[in-house]
């Protein structure tokens, strides 16, 4: 069992997609060593808005990151930044608006592309700009940046999902089938990560619409996949989570004084 916590965010991945496609994790589930929730996104069901809910527990509305063309420095503290100041090592393998909300912004790719700065919040990375940027090269990225650095927090952001339902819609076998080739990765890499006693989040920030978008409130643009894997998790069925809790109880799982942040105590094994 460890503190180290890995948070995969499959960019634009609406539950339904989740449940029905992705055997391998919903394997785990049946094996007892995963559970799934159904979460709501906040709003806009928008990425860069929710990037920064996720991260820093803060709703669009009130961290004023309300759209993707906002492009400046998060005001507020991060997982990132709460880890860094508490002297645990952070990474990311994410698109490069991470990089933006909580690094150095505007993003400069010949300066940041590959980042290794302990005075940063995300004192190690790799970021890429292309939305069809391969998910299996992302996440040999992330694995990379686990084993040079051993981070005791990693966020690993493929983006190939998102930009699939970009490309076909939510009701497209192209969607369907970029789902289920994630899956396909990560059980490639779950196997060591719980080995090693990994504590593992896998969920979405926002889902998608047949109109090719998402942004709205229709439960496929709202509703994401909340996957829990290891020993620090309750792994209770009945456990509604919300998306601003998510900062907070990572926080918590990393042994980090969370502050203010919102956090989902019903999600934790009992120690906590
Ligand atoms: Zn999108």
């Amino acid at each position: 069992m460890s503190d180290k916590v890995i948070l995969v965010v499959l960019d634009g991945l609406s539950y339904q997609v989740a449940h029905h496609c992705m055997g391998y994790l919903n394997g785990l589930i049946e094996a007892d060593r995963a559970t799934l929730y159904k979460m709501e996104c906040e709003l806009p069901s928008m990425s860069r808005p929710l990037y920064e809910c996720i991260l820093t527990g803060i709703a669009p509305v009130n961290s004023g990151i309300v759209n993707n063309e906002i492009v400046r420095l998060s005001h507020f503290d991060s997982i990132f930044s709460l880890a860094q100041k508490a002297g645990k090592t952070t990474a990311a393998a994410a698109y490069y608006w991470v990089s933006e909300l909580y690094n150095r912004s505007p993003f400069v790719a010949t300066r940041d592309r590959f980042t290794n700065d302990k005075q940063l919040a995300i004192q190690h990375g790799c970021f890429y700009q292309a939305d069809h940027y391969p998910d299996d090269h992302l996440f040999i990225d992330a694995e990379y940046l686990r084993t040079e650095h051993s981070p005791d927090f990693l966020l690993i952001h493929p983006m190939n999902i998102d930009d699939t339902g970009h490309k076909f819609g939510l009701d497209s076998s192209q969607y369907r089938n970029s789902a289920r080739k994630a899956d396909i990765i990560l059980a490639n890499y779950l196997p060591s990560w719980i080995e090693q006693g990994y504590q593992i989040i896998i969920t979405s920030d926002h889902g998608m619409n047949n109109d090719h978008s998402h942004g709205g409130t229709l439960p496929e643009e709202r509703s994401v996949p909340l996957f829990v894997i290891g020993e620090r998790f309750s792994h209770q069925a009945a456990c509604r989570v919300e998306q601003t809790a998510l900062c907070g109880t990572i926080c918590a799982l990393l042994g980090v004084d969370y502050v203010d942040k919102n956090i989902c105590n019903e999600l934790l094994a009992g120690d906590k």
